[in-house]
């Protein structure tokens, strides 16, 4: 199995108002290094992908109003299906 692509894991703030049972809060993001939740699904995610970037909202998409990327999420099973979607931004590459 291989991938040439990086996987990234967008993680909320430790801080955000929002946060899911069981998440924890000692992953750092890989650019700011600020503490980020990481919800269960996140956790088996990162178990799966072990070589994952984890990068904060913030870092991954700086200008959220370009960007429809906001957490909307108000469940684990649906934070599961958003996380499992995650790609890396080709949208920065195009011209
Ligand atoms: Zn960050």
């Amino acid at each position: 199995m291989t991938s040439p692509e990086p996987i990234i894991l967008v993680c909320v703030p430790a801080t955000a108002p929002l946060c899911v049972e069981g998440a924890t809060f000692d992953q750092v993001c890989s650019q700011c290094r600020q503490n980020v939740m990481l919800a269960p699904s996140g956790q088996r995610f990162l178990k799966e992908h072990p070589a994952s970037s984890i990068l904060c909202r913030q870092c991954y998409c700086p200008e959220p109003s370009d960007l429809p990327c906001g957490l909307t999420a108000t469940s684990p099973g649906e934070l599961r299906a958003e996380i499992a979607s995650i790609r890396p931004n080709t949208w920065r590459h195009r011209n």
